[in-house]
């Protein structure tokens, strides 16, 4: 059987699996039974990115609401209709958590009647049997699949099957679902499914779409990899008008969204988390009016989309700003600046920015200026024992790496010369080997019971050897992870670098230098040489 629960840890982001911990942890404490449903288990499955996090509850969610807030979550939004919480959990993991339910559908084009019920009810009302799935969290039963309609196979199978022959005239909306499923992820619609959709087509089923609906499918498209994709595949089937009448792919930045996923990509190897979906949003309506925007933006559940959407070009236009003021006049105060900015900003800043001192910023920030890490001469720094170890590291490493952007420090000498006043003293030596019989009797070149000298040398020598101060205790890491500005140590006993420009001269008397510091030998680890000559006098 398969170990759900692996796939789910090797496949969801650390912060996605803290994300699924918190909201197990708070289910627990209520009382109530949850499931990982919907696209989250798919895309598990099937291994292709997992985007968001759909929980179902055995109850009434909106009453976890505080809870959630006090465990660090921003809630989005409410469905109380569907009794649904959008939340933001904590590492910007989008999720929601919805109430196990039944949807009755008494009329086409009527909303369907809700009411609470057991998973296994709630699967039935689900849109495909891809997406029909739930994966237990709970305690006696946690990793079992539930997948009552055979969704594990079509995704074997790669096809979208709805899961009754009324499916798409119950909720129209699954007609734009089906395309967008279908343009992400290259799958066919199945036979059957395929025949209900051009009925229901032919039926302007669509017609009744619900309003609440509309505004889902609308945000949905912000987090597609391929957004243009989407649009142009739900244009090819007119329901890209469905979501707004003058929405066409005309209205899109084709090149400023393709440049933008470019960045992005680029930004994500860099080992950022950055989400583009309001920058997708802007790119998508690029041509449309503010009335057609602010038209679209209404239907949106998700008021944080929303807002990030349309403050993005004020926060853009202020981080320009300080891009090209004071604040950012060397290449280290831009560094530190664009270091502490939101990710996203920096994203949008780096497509739209129509002043060149601004973009070439951002293009320094994320290509060149991350070269000049390189130059952080860490082999040396182990050796001086500046290493993770220190409080002081941190502040060291991110001050050497500002001094070596602003081309203050131009040679490999300068930069030891910055560095060697941080060095801590050397380890004590280790204690005199006891020199007791045995001990004497090889010094006289003699191993107890007149072995040769040979072969107490090369003992000698190993024991010797565990006796020379140990190499530090671990390589030295490279500072300032990408984008994140080195914090200086709580606990600072080391010489306190002040500022950059006096971080050389430190105020507090450093650690003097150890005297091997300066060679390319290891602190404290007597060079052959010398072992060789203590050996040699030793025989004599
Ligand atoms: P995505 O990767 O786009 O988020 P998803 O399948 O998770 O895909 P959501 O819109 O997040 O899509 O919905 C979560 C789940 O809720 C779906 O997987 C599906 O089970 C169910 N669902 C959403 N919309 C409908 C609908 N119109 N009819 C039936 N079930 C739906
Ligand atoms: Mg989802």
């Amino acid at each position: 059987m398969a170990d759900y629960i692996y796939t789910m840890e090797i496949r969801l982001t650390p912060d996605q699996m803290k994300g699924v911990n918190l909201v197990q942890e708070i289910a627990r404490t209520a009382e109530v039974t949850l499931y990982l449903t919907g696209g989250a288990i798919r895309d598990i499955i099937s291994g292709f990115t997992i985007r968001d996090l759909d929980f179902t509850v055995q109850g009434n969610p909106l009453k976890l609401q505080k809870e959630f807030e006090r465990a660090g979550a921003q809630i989005a939004g409410r469905d109380e209709d569907a009794r649904a919480l959008f939340l933001v959990l904590p590492g910007n993991v989008r999720a929601e958590i919805s109430m196990a339910r039944t949807e009755t559908y008494e009329k086409v084009g009527r909303p369907p009647l809700i009411a609470p019920a057991s998973i296994q009810e709630d699967l039935r009302r689900r849109d495909f049997t891809i997406n029909a799935m739930a994966l237990s969290l709970n305690e006696g039963s946690r990793g079992l699949l539930l997948d009552p309609f055979n969704g594990v196979a079509d995704i074997e199978a790669k096809l979208i099957r709805i899961l009754h022959n009324y499916s798409f005239a119950e909720d129209p909306s699954r007609l734009i679902r089906a395309t967008r499923f279908a343009a992400r992820f290259h799958w066919p619609l199945e036979e059957r499914t395929q025949q209900r959709y051009n009925s229901a087509k032919e039926n302007n089923y669509i017609e009744h779409i619900a309003r609440g609906a509309i505004g889902h499918e609308i945000a949905q498209l912000a987090h597609e990899d391929d957004p243009l994709n989407v649009v142009r595949a739900l244009e090819r089937e007119d329901w890209l008008k469905v979501l707004h009448p003058h929405w066409s792919s005309a209205k899109v930045d084709a090149n400023g969204l393709a440049l933008l996923m470019k960045t992005r990509q680029q930004m994500v190897d860099l080992g950022y988390t950055v989400d583009p979906s309001a920058a997708v949003m802007h790119f998508l309506t690029a041509r449309l009016s503010d009335k057609d925007i602010s038209d679209l933006r209404r239907q949106i559940p998700r008021k944080d989309l929303v807002e990030a959407w349309r403050d993005i070009e004020d926060h853009a236009k202020d981080l320009a700003k300080r891009l090209t003021g004071k604040e950012a006049a060397t290449p280290s105060r831009t560094w530190n600046l664009l270091s502490s900015a939101r990710p996203e900003m920096i994203l949008f800043l780096a497509v739209t920015a129509r002043q060149q001192a601004v973009a070439q910023k951002i293009k320094n920030f994320l290509t060149k200026w991350r070269q000049i890490q390189q130059r952080i001469p860490l082999p040396e720094m182990t050796e001086l024992l500046i290493t993770p170890q220190l409080p002081v590291y941190p502040k060291v490493a991110h001050d050497v790496f500002m001094l070596l952007l602003d081309g203050k420090l131009r040679s490999r000498t300068e930069t030891l010369k910055f560095l060697k006043p941080f060095a801590p003293p050397p380890p004590p030596p280790p204690p005199p080997p006891r020199r007791g019989r045995a001990a004497k009797a090889a010094a006289a070149g003699l191993q107890p019971g007149g072995v040769a000298e040979s072969t107490a040398k090369g003992k000698r020598g190993n024991k010797g050897k565990s006796e020379v101060p140990a190499a530090p205790p671990a390589t030295a890491q490279a500072p300032a992870s990408p984008g994140t500005k080195a914090k200086p140590a709580a606990a600072n006993p080391e010489p306190k670098a002040k500022t950059v420009a006096k971080a050389a001269k430190p105020r507090s008397k450093p650690a003097p230098p150890h005297k091997s510091a300066s060679k390319s030998k290891p602190v404290g680890k007597p060079s052959k040489k010398a072992t060789k000559k203590k050996a040699n006098s030793r025989k004599r």
